[in-house]
């Protein structure tokens, strides 16, 4: 890799100001496409401001970099070719375009022999009765495209619950999943390099509320670790992936069974910036770049917290041993992810009190 590396990165939110974050050591610089107005990354490179199919911007994004990657998973697939068209782009676009769809995700899936949920497309009103016959209820009602923190889902306990479900996301394509009830959710985040070569972090044990992840927690010598790897490695190769990739399960008789993948950096591995050798952030910048993966060991207990809406008072937490404390300069809505804390301990009693002190003080009582 030559010294002052320009990489671009399609989506400039909170991802992107990680993985800018962890870039500056390594000496590379960033250019960022995005057409929102806030772009949190923005300050950590140059910023396009601009559609991801304006083709004049794309042009310009390509012109100004060495290679490309992105933050954000619903890049349009033209994009994606367009700018791969240009400059080496990881992870590929056939492997961006794979999770875009919760339908086809899920037959890739079952292809490569991946347990999925019990599933049918609904693409009517009659659709939908007739995919309840197939999954029994209760049942998960999703936007095949889009979705993202449980927006565009909405879940049917009984057949009363069709017609209010149907009219708040019916009328473009639809999926319906048998309620799967899990012990667990889990992510696998798996890194692969250029050369083919793997690593893999410790599982990560997720808990969402509302929807949208509330802590992330990796596991130690975890069971199901080695059967996590073995569903990551299969879709990485299949895809003939390059960078971070992320596989959310949901555990089930001790068994996982696939919900999505994200191919991307993930929220469920923020904690490795300070819980693990590499972070997740470094190692998907190594793949994309071609150099040697970092080790994903742990170092210590960690556990990440994400603050959603609201932040506690930054002096509070900043007086509590072991928090550390990221903000993406994002403007406080409810239900935003506006920043994150990492928990660090020594041991996982150390980590649960430390925990404690923190959910104590944030705004939403933790
Ligand atoms: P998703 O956007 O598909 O990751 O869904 C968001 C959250 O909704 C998941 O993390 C689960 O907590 C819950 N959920 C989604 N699909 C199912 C399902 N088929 N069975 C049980 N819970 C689900």
């Amino acid at each position: 890799m030559k010294s002052g590396t320009r990489i671009g990165i399609l989506g400039a939110g909170q991802l992107g100001r990680m993985l800018g974050l962890a870039g500056y050591p390594l000496d590379v610089d960033f250019v960022f496409l995005d057409p929102a107005s806030e772009a949190c990354a923005a300050p950590l490179g140059a910023h396009i401001h601009a559609d991801y199919t304006d083709e004049r911007a794309l042009a310009d994004f390509c012109g100004q970099i060495d290679l490309a990657t992105f933050e954000f998973e619903n890049v349009p697939n033209v994009a994606a070719e367009f700018v791969a068209a240009r400059v080496p782009l990881h992870p590929n676009p056939r492997a961006l375009t794979a999770g875009q769809d919760r339908l086809s995700e899920k037959a890739l899936f079952s292809s490569l022999g991946i347990p999925v949920p019990t599933h049918a497309a609904v693409d009517s009103r009659e659709g939908l009765a007739a995919a309840v016959a197939i999954t029994g209820l209760p049942a998960v009602l999703k936007t095949r495209r889009m979705g993202y923190d449980g927006k565009g889902q909405a879940v049917l306990r009984t057949p009363a619950d069709l017609d209010a479900a149907w009219n708040a996301i019916g009328g473009q394509p639809l999926i319906l999943e048998a309620f799967v009830p899990f012990t667990r959710e889990v992510s696998c985040l798996a890194v692969r390099a250029r050369d083919g070569s793997m690593a893999f972090y410790p599982l990560v044990e997720n808990v969402h509320r509302a929807g949208i992840l509330r802590t992330a927690t990796p596991t130690v010598n975890d069971p199901l670790q080695a059967m996590g790897e073995a569903y990551a490695r299969r879709v990485a190769e299949h895809l003939d992936y390059v960078g971070v990739l992320a596989f959310e399960f949901f555990v089930a008789n001790g068994e996982l069974i696939a919900n999505e993948i994200a191919p991307r950096v993930h929220n469920s591995g923020h904690w490795t910036i300070e819980g693990a050798e590499t972070s997740q952030f470094e190692n998907h910048l190594r793949a994309i770049v071609g150099l040697p993966l970092g080790s994903t060991a742990l170092r210590g207990a960690s556990v990440m917290v994400n603050y959603i809406g609201l932040a506690p008072d930054i002096e509070a937490a900043s007086a509590l041993e072991g928090v550390h404390t990221h903000l993406y300069g994002k403007t406080p809505k409810p239900q935003r992810k506006i920043g994150h804390a990492t928990v660090t301990a020594p041991d996982a009693a150390s980590l649960q009190a430390r925990l404690a002190k923190l959910l104590a003080i944030l705004p939403d009582g933790g």
